[in-house]
């Protein structure tokens, strides 16, 4: 009964913040984070392999570990943002009847079963081992815990910092380091709580396939992946009442800032702003960063800081200022640390940054990277997105 009650007041929540049009002064994000989520050990070897060939005398950790969250975690409490952040005490973890809401019986129960047997390879890279399955449960419970208190209007801005990143994991699969798709979780809470239309902004440098399976068949859930077009996902098929819903937005490798903000301009905010969302879900990824080993986009802080803007105007215009933050991938222990910090300066709209950066000096060529985003303009217009206006 109560929980009934609880959802009619989300449900109520969400009608007022979509009827609102006034814009935002939200000064403050509020991180939810456990350090339960740092007891995902993914071991080392040849980069993600977790092979050990025996001839290397240095090897390194897996891309995926808990060193690239602790700079995260401290230059949010350390770094010049830190005035700006709210931290939320530890959540707990997701309860596994709550999983049921995006992933398949089956699929929870062969993890269950994994987690029970001592850890499992589950595909290319993917290693679930002592520790991994409730560090799993956490970054869920973690990111539910943050869209059901942006729901009861106890803030509008939180940011999930969680890990093992989720937007990989199918309804019936892991995949790409993922497990539990912390985002997909989050957004079907939403749509249960009575929000009828929610984004997804995904700019991780890959493509943010399981969160875009989950919400397929769906016209409420606006899905948009920005990725590098390199093939490991290449599956961008649009299918079902969801057709047209579905946003893929395969960038050139080396798209960099201008073409970033050229394509959150062109192709982004215009979809966005037909589909006009009751709530926001930004998907951050710093492997789209200049010095990731793990991507080939070469964003700068500047074009983190430039792209978080955009999806702050996006939430004051369409969701009364309501975005939820989920964090996915960024494997560079320092940079994106960093590119974090510029992405949610970004998000609170400040004036001037915060945070110079260190080390950008990657040249740019945006002509490569703005003819390809003509191109996908083109299609969306024309053939996929009927709610843009096409025939
Ligand atoms: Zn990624």
């Amino acid at each position: 009964m109560a929980d009934h009650k609880q959802k009619q007041q989300e449900h109520h929540q969400c009608k007022a913040a979509s009827s609102s049009s006034s814009s935002s002064s939200s000064t403050i994000i509020v991180v939810f984070w456990d350090d339960g989520m740092l007891h995902h050990n993914t071991g080392e070897g040849v980069f993600d392999t977790g092979i050990n060939p025996g001839f290397l005398d240095v090897l390194e950790k897996h891309p995926e570990n808990s060193d690239r969250v602790r700079n995260m975690l401290s230059i949010l409490k350390r770094g010049p943002i830190s005035p700006f952040i709210s931290w939320h005490p530890p959540s707990t973890p997701a309860l596994i009847s709550q999983l049921y809401s995006f992933h398949t019986p089956e699929y929870i129960d062969s993890l269950l079963e994994a987690d029970k047997n001592g850890g499992k390879t589950l595909c290319s890279g993917t290693f679930l081992n002592p520790g991994s399955w409730n560090a799993a449960l956490l970054a869920a419970g973690t990111t539910l815990s943050a869209i059901r208190y942006i729901l009861h209007g106890h803030a509008k801005m939180c940011y999930a910092l969680v890990r093992p990143p989720g937007h990989h994991a199918q309804p019936t699969q892991a995949d790409g380091y993922c497990f539990l798709n912390n985002a997909g979780l989050a957004v079907q809470y939403a749509l249960d709580s009575g929000c009828n239309k929610v984004a997804v902004i995904d700019v991780d440098v890959h493509y943010g396939n399981g969160t875009a399976e989950g919400f397929y068949q769906s016209d409420k859930v606006l899905t948009i992946s920005l990725h590098m077009n390199h093939g490991s996902w290449g599956n961008l098929i649009l299918k079902g009442a969801g057709f047209g819903f579905n946003l893929n937005v395969p960038l050139p490798n080396g798209t960099g800032d201008k073409g970033y903000k050229y394509a959150m301009t062109e192709v982004v905010a215009p979809a966005v702003r037909k589909f006009d969302p009751e709530m926001m879900v930004f998907v951050i990824g710093q492997d789209s960063s200049a010095f990731d080993p793990n991507g080939r986009q070469c964003l700068t802080m500047e074009g983190y800081r430039g792209i978080g803007q955009i999806v702050r105007n996006l939430a004051d215009d369409h969701c009364n200022g309501r975005v939820l933050i989920v964090q996915e991938g960024g494997y560079q222990v320092t940079y994106s640390a960093y590119c974090l910090h510029a992405t949610l300066e970004g998000v609170l709209n400040l004036p001037f940054p915060l945070l110079s950066d260190p080390i950008a000096y990657y040249p740019e060529d945006d002509a490569i990277a703005i003819k390809a985003i003509e191109s996908i303009k083109h299609y969306h217009q024309t053939q996929a997105i009927s709610f843009l206006g096409g025939t």
